[in-house]
């Protein structure tokens, strides 16, 4: 095998979603103690934004700036090389989420046994689907008193829209809990609530093993042995071909919070979770292993200090090799550039690297030259997809308050729309500037962004609007009659194309109904 096939091949980039407090950041730090990331419980700093905090954006920033420093963790585990990628737990930062998922090549899904699924993850859930990405659920705080995990399996069923299969079992729930059979192993873990120490085993011949009665007794020995051939009738046998196209999701009960369940977790996602798979650009498929280099930007994260308007642009490596100093081709603006300082993200640590490989992630600084979705590369001009934007829930009109200052609000406004921060429509008929953002909070911080990077002022006004939508058509003509109809409602994007503004969902329906030739699209990508 050649060093590229081989680093490839023990790659595994995946992310780790879940609802607020289902428990992410446990989990997220007991893997790390698994591959010797960190040593101690407590190191990984939540990304999490307090809810206390939603009306105070600039803690929130201070919040998320930790997050730079977790956005993305590498370390190596069993032979493996394994990077967590972060996503920010508050919902106004949904969009960040999304983008981040479209640099991963599987999803760790977090549920809590209590509160089942969420709506955060069943969002976040829609775009694994869009992407087929692999899922493999952890039904969290086993400890805790919960559901019936029968309940549980058929909620994941039919709120995440994906068949289970679950490769664990638990023994009972909350005070009664005793711990895990682990179907796909068969071995049976068991539970002593412990933050450090990892899991007492019991290996066994069959699950008509009496060492099964002699560890949690016959009552609920008897018990397990009847779930188990419950679950053998009802869930086919797991494939991990069905999990890598996204079609079944293994599931897997533990603590995280006492690090049960999560060694096994981990175990059995290295073995089956897929290493880098070939990318979609629209001019064709990227296979990892191409010799030429390719990346795109994912991801950028503002510097908060506004003496510096500096950044990191978040590249993941699509295919070849990238090395420190090479000259890459930048698709966007046709210019060659070199970095010199590409950090990764070791063992929570930061530090220059001098080469990286498929489904690593590495870090850009940059003073304004990247755009979302801006591609990399040696080979010929590859724009990459995948990386949607979503059509936003939240619009305002943006006014320039200073006149003195509106080529600077200009500028502000396109580097933080290239940031993704927010995305930008313009009225085709008023000419009026109108963003678009997933949470209320976006507009805080634009505003406070925009005043302290770019000395340009602004003010929002209400425009009552329930969606924005692409809207493309075979039939130009059918088009065209459509915006005349609409010219009142018809914005476009930055790419200049074309975008409609329903101002109510009855409005939006109708639009679809009248005109059966237009296509209406709520994601970018199209
Ligand atoms: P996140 O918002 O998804 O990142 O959730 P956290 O990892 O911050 O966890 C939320 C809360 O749940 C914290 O207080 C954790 O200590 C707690 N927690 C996480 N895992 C478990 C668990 O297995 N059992 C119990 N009892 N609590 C847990």
């Amino acid at each position: 095998m050649s060093q590229l096939t081989d680093e490839i091949s023990r790659r595994r980039t995946f992310a780790i979603i879940s609802h607020p407090d289902a428990g992410k950041t446990t989990l997220t730090e007991k893997l790390l103690l698994f591959g010797g990331a960190i040593h101690i419980a407590g190191a990984v700093k939540s990304n999490k934004i307090k809810k206390t905090a939603t009306s105070d954006w600039m803690e929130i920033e201070k919040q998320r700036g930790i997050s730079v420093a977790t956005s993305v963790m590498g370390f190596e585990y069993d032979g493996y090389k394994i990077n967590i990628l972060d996503t920010p737990g508050h919902q106004d930062f949904a969009e960040d989420t999304y983008r981040t998922l479209t640099a991963v090549d599987s999803v760790i899904i977090v549920v809590d046994v209590a509160k089942g699924v969420e709506q955060q993850t069943r969002k976040l859930m829609e775009v694994c689907r869009m992407r087929n990405t692999p899922v493999i659920i952890f039904v969290n705080k086993l400890d805790r008193e919960g559901r019936d995990p029968f309940d549980i399996l058929d909620e994941l069923e039919q709120e995440l829209h994906i068949s289970v299969r679950p490769l664990s079992w638990p023994i009972n729930i909350g005070a009664k809990f005793k711990g895990v059979y682990n179907i796909h192993e068969h071995s049976l873990d068991l539970f002593t609530p412990d933050k450090q120490k990892v899991t007492e085993r019991v290996e066994i011949e069959s699950i008509d093993d009496p060492r099964i009665d002699e560890a949690v007794g016959e009552t609920d020995a008897a018990k397990l042995r009847e779930d188990l051939e419950l679950i053998e009738g009802v869930y086919p046998a797991f494939e991990t071909e069905e999990y890598l196209a996204g079609k079944v999701a293994p599931v897997f009960f533990g603590s995280a919070l006492n690090t049960f369940g999560v060694k096994e977790l981990l175990d059995c996602f290295v073995k089956i979770a897929p290493s880098p798979r070939p990318v979609e650009a629209v001019e064709r498929k990227i296979s990892p292993e191409e010799e030429t280099f390719s990346g795109f930007v994912f991801k950028i994260h503002a510097n908060m200090d506004p003496n510096h308007r500096s950044c990191i642009a978040f590249v993941k490596i699509c295919s070849g090799k990238f090395e420190r100093n090479a000259p890459y081709r930048h698709v966007r603006s046709g210019k060659t550039l070199k970095f010199a300082a590409p950090t990764a993200f070791m063992a929570q640590k930061k530090s220059i690297v001098d080469e990286a490989f498929p489904g690593d992630i590495v870090g850009i600084p940059d003073t304004g030259n990247f755009k979302i979705g801006d591609t990399l590369t040696t080979s010929e001009e590859l724009h990459f997809k995948g990386l949607p934007s979503f059509s936003p829930e939240m619009f305002k009109y943006i006014e320039n308050t200073d006149p003195m200052k509106s080529k600077q609000l200009d500028k502000g406004i396109q580097q933080l729309m290239d940031e993704g921060v927010a995305q930008l429509f313009t009225n085709q008929f008023n000419g009026r500037k109108i963003i678009g953002t997933v949470g209320q909070l976006q507009f805080e911080v634009i505003q406070y962004r925009l005043l302290h990077e770019y000395g340009a002022q602004c003010r929002w006004e209400p425009i009552s609007l329930y969606k924005a939508c692409w809207i493309t058509s075979d039939d130009q003509e059918a088009l065209e009659a459509f915006k005349r109809r609409k010219h009142q409602f018809m914005a476009t994007d930055r790419e200049g194309r074309d975008v409609f503004l329903a101002d109510s969902s009855y409005v939006l329906q109708m639009a679809q109904s009248d005109f059966p030739k237009i296509r209406f699209y709520f994601s970018s990508e199209f």
